[in-house]
């Protein structure tokens, strides 16, 4: 266990490896078990490893910052009534997990403290607390998915086995999402394989595939970027002749259009390559509102925008 402030309030409540010893497990026996979970990206993995035994409710939609996210009054009233909160932990939900840490009465289990702590980084801008995007390494987001299993075989030991098959189904998919990144980084050169986006959410996928990643803002979106920040990063974007420059649909487009304008001061034309989901899936109901669909989605469009020859496009 390790002894970051969230994550050891929580599992002051949930004990051990996010079990809830000190908590009566509610019976859930002759009924479908009620889960809340933070972000979409927790959210599809419950709703895939549940199957017809759970109800999903997802807090966070599309386009949702959850650096930035309040609990509203409803929320409060769904996690009293779920029987399971999955959360990422990790200072993900900074004002949300605040609400987390005062709950007492629902199990609350931060999926991310169950991947090892030698995978996560810890960078200096984040003022040592652990890099919390860690769905987008997706070998690493495996560790987060085998605990939303894990969870719900002790909440639900009854149906335990169509957890584990539902899980095995799932983690294969990922298994291969996984390969299907790998193989498309590799045909972007090298020397191009550059990710310049709103914020720190890709450095765990910048080292998992093979990117240098650069973001204008920290790894939180609490910090604006200031306009040293945004000329650093064009002079760089030129220098390198960087082809593509990405938006995040739950960052303003403001921030990387600042960067593309002062690009193009310095004699350099940067197209925007597509918008990525960074912190929040698409729509419900989309193919992007889906964990796969979200990561797939990703790669396509930062691979064929980064294979453009450089000042190209419009
Ligand atoms: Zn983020």
């Amino acid at each position: 266990m390790r002894s970051l402030g969230l994550t050891a309030a929580v599992t002051l409540v949930a004990t051990g490896c996010g079990r809830a010893e000190s908590l009566t497990r509610p019976d859930v026996s002759g009924r479908t078990v009620k889960i809340v979970a933070t972000t979409g990206m927790i959210g599809d993995a419950a709703v895939n490893i549940g199957g017809d035994r759970v109800e999903v409710e997802t807090l966070m939609g599309s386009g949702t910052d959850p650096h930035l996210y309040k609990a509203t009054e409803n929320d409060v009233v769904a996690i009293g009534e779920a029987d399971i909160v999955l959360f990422n932990g990790l200072h993900l939900e900074a004002a949300m997990g605040e609400v987390l840490e005062r709950t007492t009465t629902t199990i609350t289990v931060p999926v991310g403290s169950n991947i090892p702590e030698e995978l996560l980084d810890r960078p200096a801008a984040f003022e040592g607390q652990y890099d919390p995007h860690v769905w987008f390494d997706v070998e690493m987001w495996s560790h987060a998915v085998a605990a939303v299993r894990d969870a719900l075989i002790d909440l639900d030991p009854d149906h335990a086995s169509t957890y584990e098959d539902n899980a095995e189904e799932y983690l294969a998919d990922l298994d291969d999402l996984d390969t299907y990144i790998s193989e498309q980084a590799a045909r972007v050169p090298p020397d191009k394989r550059v990710l310049v986006t709103a914020h720190d959410a890709f450095n765990y996928f910048g080292s998992a595939y093979g990117f240098e990643v650069r973001g204008l803002q920290g790894i939180s979106t609490a910090s604006e970027a200031g306009t040293a920040d945004v000329s650093d990063l064009a002079a760089f974007i030129a220098e390198r002749r960087i082809p593509a420059i990405f938006i995040e649909s739950s960052v303003p487009v403001r921030t990387i259009e600042a960067v593309q304008a002062a690009v193009r001061s310095r004699g350099f034309d940067v197209v925007i390559g597509g918008e990525l989901f960074s912190d929040a899936m698409g729509d419900e109901g989309t193919e992007e509102g889906t964990y796969l669909g979200m990561v797939t989605h990703n790669v396509d469009v930062i691979v064929s925008a980064l294979l453009q020859q450089p000042g190209e496009g419009e």
